[in-house]
């Protein structure tokens, strides 16, 4: 029994290792709360921090014209956000990614933001290639939107993460080794929809778990949109600020 206790996921804490009490969930309450710290100002287009508060648009907002509407951002990019995003990616922890999900449900919810995903008819996680998935065991950005819609109190929360239909089709090299014109050139392609009828006139959440430049986003948003979709706002639990 002790054994067990030992090794289940939310065993210890994922940014300061401490072990886990049984009242906490995935992460210690004190690490948490510094995660609150107030924020600067908000990028008014895709929701990423701005360091200059007397700025309302980001530099990549102001640049490049990203095919998505609006998005939000639950927390910028520092040491303690990258160690639970590794371990998201890296480190087999599906549970740690639906408590990131519960997380950003709770960040909307103090922000009096919860309207930004109750107004949705469909939430896509962005994907990954096949043998990406094979290699992880799970998509990270779904479970994020599960997390999410799973603090939802709506019945038919369960059945609005639609998974399947936007597919990655082609693997595509490492965003972090690229700069920003190759990344843009590197996901193009990339991604498809195998059943346009259900994007056809819809409001779609994107949501994945992280953004730096915007490109993997703009190039889901770029697909979707070309199907017909209404509109295609994005949600993800931490971008790299401005
Ligand atoms: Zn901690
Ligand atoms: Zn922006």
């Amino acid at each position: 029994m002790i054994e067990k206790i030992l090794f289940i996921e939310n065993g210890y804490c994922p940014t300061c290792k401490r072990v886990l009490f049984f009242t906490e969930d995935h992460m210690c309450q004190k690490c948490l709360e510094s995660l609150e710290a107030i924020r600067l100002n908000r990028c008014l287009k895709c929701g990423r921090e701005i360091l200059n508060p007397g700025i309302r648009a980001c530099r990549d907002c102001i640049s490049m014209e990203y095919k998505f509407n609006r998005g939000f951002s639950a927390y910028g990019y520092d040491h303690k956000i990258k160690d639970i995003i590794y371990l998201m990616k890296f480190g087999n922890r599906p549970g740690l990614c639906r408590f990131a999900g519960k997380m950003t449900y709770r960040k909307l919810e103090k922000e009096n933001r919860l309207g930004f995903i109750e107004d949705k008819d469909l939430i896509i996680p962005v994907p990954l290639s096949k043998a990406g998935l094979n290699e992880r065991g799970y998509n990270q950005s779904e479970l994020l939107a599960l997390g999410l819609t799973s603090q939802w109190n709506v019945s038919e929360a369960a059945n609005i993460v639609h998974s399947n239909n936007l597919i990655k089709i082609k693997e595509t090299a490492h965003q972090r080794d690229l700069n920003r014109r190759e990344r843009l050139k590197n996901v193009v392609g990339a991604f498809k929809i195998t059943d346009p009828e259900k994007i056809r006139g819809q409001n779609i959440l994107l949501v994945d778990d992280v953004m730096t430049t915007g490109s993997t986003l703009n190039e889901c948003s770029n697909v979707l949109m070309g199907a017909g979709a209404k509109n295609v706002d994005i949600l993800v639990f931490a971008s790299v600020d401005d």
